[in-house]
């Protein structure tokens, strides 16, 4: 994936902007890498779009070239194919919290319950394992050998006893001692199968689980997704634990499984040692797919130093009483641009109730104001005295906008009362005190 997405990065060479036609090519090295990577088409069809109106939408920041815009760009969109944010693993309110693990045989349950006593026990909290598979004498050998390494007792209570009632005698005595966390293994088989789910149901319904953890191995690649949208739908799963990442050289199960299922992988485990299991980090995930992590801080700083500059040069303009027509239009463009004006003022704090008809006479609002500075000359729209001074200027931004003259010098009235206002206010909050509000 990391070097199909470079034959993407190479394409822009040389280019100074990105543009609908630039990006064609790394587009579609983009959606092959994707492929290859094993995350099904309508993920990568989706993908593909929104990157693309990004890229084509991106302004140009100064000293950033067009492959490592492009390359922010779909950073960003892979952390937010893969959740966005880190998922927590939720607690119980009161009593243990328990976590039920489910999967496949050979993904790595076992594993994952002697790797999360260990996690657990590191913060402080006490554990136990609870052998839930019963069908393998040496799955609850398995088990006892490994909670004796990471030193967590081990609940078991041999083959002849139906798993579901294993686990509510292990919850019982973990109640007893008082334990913070109790985690479940369960017997997995080589395909999903009815007894399987079944068993996995019966057992769900005799713990009452915190958390339902799908175990999935990182090297089935698409198809994990697929099990995690299976197994939610069959037993209502709270996540997911991607095993084996340290064997997996193309890490499309990582990208489509919140995507397709809706259930966000919570751990990954990469190795076979109790220490490999960490908690599942979109942002780095995406950074490491990517491979260009230098790139991608050195894009948002110069994002950061932008929007500092921006900020800068307007607040010069509004002390200076020099905020013009084309500040106006910059204005109300980003507010465009954050969306529709209702969402606006949703917003704004005390707004929180605008009829319908408020929101459409706001928008109309904008589209006149538009409109009308678009028929202005660029001098007048740098100098507002010009139109303030003539009627006749006026006369022809109303005719050529198709709005009456008593618009227009309203507009033209509004920006200096908005000179007036936003200097009073920028020197409010420069002093460091808010005014009161009289009436
Ligand atoms: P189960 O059948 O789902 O309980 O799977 P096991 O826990 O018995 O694990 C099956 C095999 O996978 C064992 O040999 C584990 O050591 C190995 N394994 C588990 N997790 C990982 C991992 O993250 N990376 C690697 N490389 N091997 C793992
Ligand atoms: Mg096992």
């Amino acid at each position: 994936l990391t070097s199909g997405l470079e034959t993407a990065w190479n394409k822009l060479k040389g280019e100074e902007v990105l543009s609908k036609e630039n990006i064609v090519e790394p587009m579609r090295d983009i959606r092959r890498a994707l492929l290859e990577a094993d995350v099904s088409l309508p993920v990568v069809r989706r993908f593909v779009q929104s990157v693309s109106d990004q890229a084509v939408g991106v302004g140009v920041i100064r000293g950033v070239r067009p492959d490592q815009q492009l390359v922010k760009i779909v950073h960003d969109e892979l952390v937010q194919l893969m959740g966005g944010e880190v998922s927590e693993l939720a607690f119980a309110k009161s009593g243990p919290t328990v976590i039920l693990l489910a999967g496949l045989q050979g993904v790595g349950k076992t594993t994952v319950c002697a790797k999360l006593a260990n996690y657990f026990k590191k913060q402080g909290k006490s554990c136990m394992l609870v052998a839930g598979d019963v069908y393998r004498p040496a799955a609850i050998d398995q088990l006892s050998i490994l909670g004796k390494q990471v030193d967590v007792p081990v609940y078991a209570a041999g083959t002849d006893v139906k798993p579901s009632e294993i686990a509510k005698q292990g919850l019982e005595e973990a109640k007893k001692k008082k334990i913070d966390v109790v985690i479940v293994d369960t017997a997995g088989r080589l395909q999903i199968d009815k007894t399987m789910m079944d068993e996995l149901k019966e057992v769900k319904r005799a713990l009452n689980p915190t958390e339902v953890l799908l175990v999935v191995d990182a090297m089935t690649g698409q198809e994990a997704a697929a099990l995690v949208t299976t197994f939610n739908l069959e037993i209502g799963i709270t996540g997911a634990i991607l095993t084996k990442l340290d064997g997996d050289s193309r890490g499309g199960a990582a990208l489509s499984v919140k995507e397709v299922s809706g259930k966000p992988i919570k751990l990954v485990g990469r190795g076979e040692r109790m220490e490999d299991l960490e908690p599942f980090y979109p942002d780095r995930m995406a950074g490491r797919i990517l491979g260009m992590g230098d790139v991608l801080s050195f894009v948002e700083k110069a994002q950061e130093v932008m929007r500092k500059e921006d900020a800068e040069e307007l607040q010069n303009k509004i002390m200076s009483a020099k905020f013009d027509f084309n500040d106006f239009l910059k204005q109300t463009r980003t507010v465009a641009k954050m969306g529709s004006v209702s969402r606006v003022i949703g917003m704004i704090p005390g707004m929180g109730k605008v009829t319908p008809s408020q929101i459409r006479d706001a928008e109309k609002n904008l589209q006149n104001m538009e409109a009308m500075i678009e028929a202005m000359t660029p001098e007048e729209r740098e100098k507002p005295e010009l139109l303030a001074e003539s009627p006749v200027r006026r006369k022809r931004v109303a005719l050529d906008s198709g709005k009456t003259e008593q618009q227009v010098s309203q507009l033209v009235a509004q920006l200096f009362q908005m000179r007036v206002r936003m200097k009073n206010l920028m020197g409010v909050m420069q002093s460091g005190s808010l005014p009161t509000l009289s009436n």
